[in-house]
């Protein structure tokens, strides 16, 4: 019987997976489509072009969910993916106008899987309600996907572990607006050392995005005397965005 026209083909895959076998390789994994833009090790995060990919022919939400997977797997930094519950990648609108960026999850985020679910999230949706929009309305995520022990900071390595699946969200939902709250947020995001009180009550951008800073809802509950600050930087927030509030 005369060989099939996919012999040579099949010849060369046993022979790919005879020379893998002998160089010690137990299992070869299926590969998957990515319908998002990778960040190679060689490219810096900075040199990823936000806005919709080309390739995202699936839904933006489908796109998301598949990144969401690839972060529940994340080991990259060992002692978080150690100690966490599970990963908090972030929830909302996959299409919002308006990103809402935290530092990492606390204990409440790591228990339920979802970003500013506690008090400071109670304070967060205090905010989004006074400003018209409700956590539909938006999207909200973290620096970091992963609790950090004892709520300590995020360590500069571990945010740059994760930089690039920061960078592949935001590049999937195209926000026009990114508020950060608090200064761990703001000062990975925009790269810089300046304080929260120096970066609030201004624009900035990244990225063609633009960026509103202000205090993180936890140091509102401590000091509520900076709730008035925040409150501006919601109002210069909603003009840009062109339903302004009172
Ligand atoms: S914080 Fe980010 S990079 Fe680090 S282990 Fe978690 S998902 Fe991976």
């Amino acid at each position: 019987m005369p060989d099939s026209p996919n012999e040579p083909l099949l010849r060369s895959a046993v022979q790919l997976l005879e020379s893998l076998e002998a160089a010690g390789v137990q299992q070869v994994a299926k590969p998957r489509p990515i319908a998002y833009t990778q960040v190679s090790s060689q490219e810096s995060p900075s040199q990823v072009p936000l806005g919709p990919s080309t390739e995202a022919a699936a839904p933006r939400a489908e796109s998301l969910e598949v990144l969401c997977d690839e972060v529940a797997g994340c080991t990259l930094c060992p002692e978080l993916a150690g100690s966490r519950t599970q990963t908090v990648f972030g929830v909302g609108n996959p299409q919002a106008r308006l990103c809402f960026l935290g530092e990492a999850p606390g204990a409440d985020e790591d228990r339920l899987g979802e970003p500013f679910v506690g008090p400071a999230g109670q304070l967060l949706d205090k905010i989004l309600g006074a400003c018209n929009l409700s956590r539909n309305d938006v999207y909200i995520l973290n620096v970091l996907k992963c609790r950090p022990p004892g709520n300590r900071n995020p360590a500069s390595g571990e945010a740059q572990n994760c930089r690039s699946f920061l960078d592949q969200q935001l590049q999937l939902i195209a926000p026009e607006f990114i508020c950060c709250l608090g200064a761990i947020a703001a000062q990975n995001l925009l790269g810089t050392e300046s304080a929260i009180g120096r970066l609030r009550g201004k624009l900035h951008e990244y990225r063609g995005i633009k960026v509103v800073c202000t205090y993180h809802p936890a140091y509102l509950l401590r000091t509520p005397s900076a709730k008035k600050h925040t409150w501006d930087d919601m109002k210069l927030l909603m003009r840009e965005m062109g339903t302004p509030v009172d």
